[in-house]
């Protein structure tokens, strides 16, 4: 089979296509052929060498497919089943081994490429504003990097929880997607003081929650725009990591919660995993989550993909096609 190996940790040219065997399941594992694989910044992150995974590697942490092999063990799939998954590495490839008990049956009316986008940046969005800082209507959420592909899931749930949402973009074509998913507010913060803004756009009060991904450009002029009390919830860095960190800081600047989640931790259980996937699922079935699939690419092109995604050329998701 065809997959995507990476030897050496570095820029995209390390992603190298080669020819490996199908594998074979464990006891606990099923075996899918994939249909569609998300990418996503952490598949950056792990090529980079700043998350560290044991070389040589397969990139990839969701994808959606067919079961064509299961282990000795698994009773919750068979051979056929129309399956997804996110968290588990080497889904650049035609096939790849998962965990049973980590695959999510796709529902009938969602096809194999929306499974495959909305698993990990969907459940992302999902957990974000339903706990790690569960909005509610009336409040103003900030979200930064609000046109990406988590940016534009998180936006549309904010909105739909009935919350006022401040969005930060670079260019224009970015405001005009993150307006359609109804962001209220949008800051060009590329080109104006986003910390200004927000304080004028909130008559100085700040908002409740600010969902960083952008981190390292974003966070300190973050922390000013909360009100008292409010949570900073840093999930990513897109811009780079955010530098080491005084908590002394929380209390100046207004009692602030801070955290920096991982959708692990939110999927962690079989029932945790199923609640949310099949909230995503329903939200886009009920027509309340579009999906914006902005570019499919060959497998043999992964190298483009993550050139794309990380010159901020991207809006929405990406996937792989073996
Ligand atoms: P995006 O589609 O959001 O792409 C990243 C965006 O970040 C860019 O399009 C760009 O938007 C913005 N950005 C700002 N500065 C930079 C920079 N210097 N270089 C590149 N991009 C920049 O990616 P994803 O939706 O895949 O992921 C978004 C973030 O969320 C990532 O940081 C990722 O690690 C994180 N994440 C965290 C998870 C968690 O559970 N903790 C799970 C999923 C994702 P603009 O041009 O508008 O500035």
């Amino acid at each position: 089979m065809k997959a995507i190996q990476v030897k050496q940790t570095g820029g995209p040219e390390v992603m190298e296509l080669v020819e490996l065997p199908v594998p074979q399941p464990k006891a606990n594992e099923a075996v899918v052929k994939l249909a569609a694989s998300g990418v996503n910044f952490i598949d950056l992150y792990h090529r980079e060498g700043r998350y560290k995974v044991p070389l040589p590697f397969t990139p990839g942490q969701e994808g959606a497919g067919v079961v064509t092999a299961v282990g000795a063990e698994v009773t919750s799939v068979k051979n056929g089943d129309r399956v997804a998954w996110s968290g588990l590495l080497g889904a650049y490839a035609e096939y790849t081994c998962v965990a049973a008990d980590r695959l999510v049956s796709i529902p009938q009316g969602v096809t194999e490429q929306q499974a495959a986008a909305a698993m990990l940046q969907g459940m992302t969005a999902h957990y974000l504003s339903h706990d790690t800082y569960p909005l509610k209507r009336g409040e103003t959420a900030l979200v930064h990097a609000a046109a990406g592909g988590v940016g534009l899931l998180l936006v549309q749930m904010a909105h739909h929880i009935g919350a006022r949402v401040i969005a930060t973009v670079s260019t224009d074509e970015k405001a005009k997607l993150a307006r359609e998913a109804g962001a209220d507010e949008i800051i060009l913060y590329t080109q104006s003081d986003f910390e200004a803004e927000t304080k004028r756009l909130t008559g100085g009060k700040g908002v409740d929650v600010v969902y960083d991904s952008v981190g390292k450009t974003t966070f300190e002029k973050g922390l000013n725009v909360l009100r008292p009390r409010g949570m900073m919830a840093l999930f990513g860095g897109s811009s780079g990591a955010v530098p080491p960190f005084d908590p002394i800081v929380l209390t100046q600047k207004g009692s602030l919660f801070l955290t920096r989640p991982s959708l692990g931790n939110y999927i962690a259980t079989r029932e945790e995993l199923v609640a949310r996937s099949g909230a995503v699922f329903g939200m886009m079935a009920a027509g309340k989550l579009k999906l914006r699939i902005e570019h499919t690419y060959p497998l043999a092109e992964a190298q483009r993909a993550h050139r794309d995604l990380e010159g901020r050329k991207t809006t929405g998701k990406l996937l792989l096609i073996p």
